[in-house]
């Protein structure tokens, strides 16, 4: 429970209706900014007055998961209020409250830095990242039987990267009958394939690697679909780049050789808004119990 906790949620979408929801049942006083235009109303929450006292009890801010822009602009689907989170409104809040954000931009980090708050970017947490994996496979799945005409069952399908996403990815297109392999750099994680039963490729040399599959999934946020890649696969292939903006392929050369290829970012709050929301919703109050278990000791 988090009775006596003051929390701000500010902006998002529809991501932050389930944590909003969640906060209040457990009985944190919420306030909210940047939802005037969302018709659900939230009867216990506390329109977020951003010039008067309620700033000095904040334990906890929420932002978007995207956090700010590098202006300290705050984006939310509901309203049309400009947000902006300034260093003078954050240094009125108490010193052991907490910034909460998906990503954290320069400017966010710099604005904690000069106010001496703790901003904690939740999507670098192993646990949000490996929780947020199983909707983003589901989103991947939504997207390649949309945009293909053949089964995934029996397809050959690359997965590169085998993180947090490309091990769901794997695992899953393997359980869904796709002949599946996996590109690696590291030894450990070819171990790792290897102990999946999948095939791996070296991503150390992926030019002589042979490339050519059904379905391409990239998780590397860096150019690794490069024409040398490109240039192997079949008309009929897919390309799905998962990897973070502006994504791991040469979508420039996959255009003029004809090849579908799609970026396709921010999938669990575009296919799974409810489940992405608690997932945001059960981290934070696990990280503000502890914090205050800590404080107790
Ligand atoms: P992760 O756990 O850090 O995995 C990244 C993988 O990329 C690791 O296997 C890493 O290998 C590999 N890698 C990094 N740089 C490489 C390079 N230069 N060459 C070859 N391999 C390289 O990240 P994640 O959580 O799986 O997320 C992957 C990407 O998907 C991120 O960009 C993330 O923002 C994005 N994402 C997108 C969605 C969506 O909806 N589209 C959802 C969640 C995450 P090593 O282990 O050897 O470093």
């Amino acid at each position: 429970m988090l009775t006596g906790y003051h929390v701000a949620v500010i902006g998002g979408d529809a991501r932050q209706i389930e944590l909003i929801r969640r906060l209040n049942e457990w009985d944190a006083t919420v306030y909210l900014a940047g939802f005037d235009q969302l018709n659900e109303s939230f009867r216990e929450a506390i329109d977020l007055d951003f010039d008067s006292e309620q700033v000095e009890k904040l334990d906890a801010i929420i932002l978007p998961v995207p956090g700010t822009d590098s202006d300290g602009k705050i984006e939310g689907i509901f309203s049309n209020q400009l947000i902006h989170l300034s260093e003078e409104w954050l240094k009125r809040t108490p010193d052991h409250c907490q910034v909460f954000s998906g990503i954290a931009n320069d400017h966010l980090k710099d604005l904690a830095a000069k106010t001496n708050r703790t901003l904690i970017p939740l999507m670098d947490r192993d646990d949000v990242a490996i929780y947020n994996s199983i909707p983003t496979v589901e989103g991947t799945l939504m997207l390649i039987i949309q945009h293909t005409d053949f089964t995934i069952h029996g397809s050959k399908v690359i997965v590169l990267g085998l993180g947090r996403v490309g091990m769901s990815l794997a695992r899953t297109f393997d359980h869904l009958g796709a002949k599946v392999s996996v590109g690696v750099r590291s030894s450990k994680a070819a171990a790792r394939v290897y102990e999946m039963g999948l095939d791996t490729i070296d991503m150390n040399d992926i030019e002589n690697a042979d490339m050519s599959c059904d379905i391409l999934l990239n998780t590397v946020p860096h150019l690794v679909v490069d024409a040398s890649v490109i240039k192997q696969l079949p008309s009929h292939a897919m390309i799905l780049d998962l990897a973070s903006k502006p994504g791991g392929t040469d979508f420039r050369y996959a255009d003029k050789r004809g090849i579908k290829a799609l970026l396709a970012p921010g999938l669990p709050g575009i296919v799974a808004p409810k489940t992405a929301g608690r997932i945001i919703a059960d981290v934070v109050s696990r990280i503000v119990q502890e914090g205050s278990r800590k404080e107790n000791e």
